[in-house]
């Protein structure tokens, strides 16, 4: 049987059409969700993320406030743009993109974002609140990943998930996410024993590791899921689909797998603070 092309552009679409009737609703109360994300410095790709950002938003009928900073912004100053949007009762997500310039002290940024209004599961006790299950916002990417899994019904309890990247933003939380959901998981990274061997035991592929066409499909076992959140230059993923694909029961292709899904989950959890947000401003 030919796997499952677990197609993220669907998956993608069919949150943006519960998030625009969603943003509809919250009109009708006076509230627009709104994301604020800032960029510092002129990296190009980011500033090509920012502006798709942007648009998303814009499309479901969210506001969005673009913030640039230049490059030599010190880590005081960025604080203290984080502390106003925190402040701002208007603005019920922030994202800061990343990464910023190796000057700034890019942990203290992230984590003077409010928790409420971390709705890129950045902060460090966004972490902890998302690995104790305590509601916060889990990262994007893992969350899309999450978000797949369950839009094509795939099972992961008692599965063992070998998650290939151990980075704050992606491997860790979503190591803990499957955790969460009872899968037996395995992290592994560059000092990694033998990973060929070990990834051979994975009923679940998460391929988190930044570099092109690396998991190979001789390494899978058959039937394997492969979810790959990587996107290298040229749009190629961190697995090597040719070789992955005929050994998978079902795959994410690159471009088109967790790519889109990781921006709709960023509007998702905005779309959840401004409710959120809104309900504790009445309750007080
Ligand atoms: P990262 O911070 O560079 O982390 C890469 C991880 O891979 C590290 O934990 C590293 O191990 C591990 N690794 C590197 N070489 C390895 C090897 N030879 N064997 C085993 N593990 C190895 O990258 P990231 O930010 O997590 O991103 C990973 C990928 O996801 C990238 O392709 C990125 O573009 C993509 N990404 C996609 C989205 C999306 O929306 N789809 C969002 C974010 C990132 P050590 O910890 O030992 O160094």
């Amino acid at each position: 049987m030919n796997p499952i092309i677990l197609d993220g552009k669907k998956v993608a679409q069919s949150i943006k059409n519960e998030l625009r009737v969603e943003v509809e609703r919250l009109k009708e109360a006076e509230i627009t969700p709104k994301l604020a994300t800032i960029l510092v410095g002129d990296d190009e790709a980011s500033k090509t993320y920012v502006q798709m950002k942007a648009n998303t938003c814009h499309k479901l009928g969210m506001e969005s406030e673009r913030v640039f900073l230049p490059e030599e912004t010190t880590t005081e100053e960025l604080l203290n743009v984080i502390k106003q949007l925190n402040e701002d009762a208007s603005v019920h997500g922030i994202l800061l993109q990343h990464p910023v310039p190796s000057h700034i002290d890019e942990r203290k940024a992230f984590d003077t974002i409010a928790l409420e209004k971390d709705v890129d599961g950045v902060t460090a006790h966004g972490f902890g609140a998302t690995t104790f299950q305590l509601g916060a916002y889990p990262c994007c990417t893992p969350a899309a990943i999450l978000q797949i899994i369950d839009h094509y019904n795939l099972s992961i309890e008692g599965k063992h998930a070998v998650v290939v990247g151990r980075s704050p933003i992606l491997g860790k939380p979503v190591s803990m996410m499957l955790l969460n959901r009872n899968a037996t998981v395995t992290i592994s990274h560059s000092k990694t024993e033998n990973l060929p061997e070990v990834i051979s035991q994975a009923d679940i592929i998460i391929a988190a590791v930044g570099r092109p066409k690396f998991i190979k499909g001789e390494w899978l076992k058959e039937g394997a899921i492969v979810l790959d959140a990587g996107y290298n230059p040229g749009n190629i993923g961190d697995c090597d689909y040719e070789t992955c694909y005929p050994k998978s029961s079902a795959i994410t292709p690159v471009p088109g797998g967790v790519g889109p899904v990781t921006i709709s989950m960023l509007l998702k959890h905005t779309v959840e603070a401004a409710k959120t947000q809104r309900a504790s401003v009445v309750l007080n």
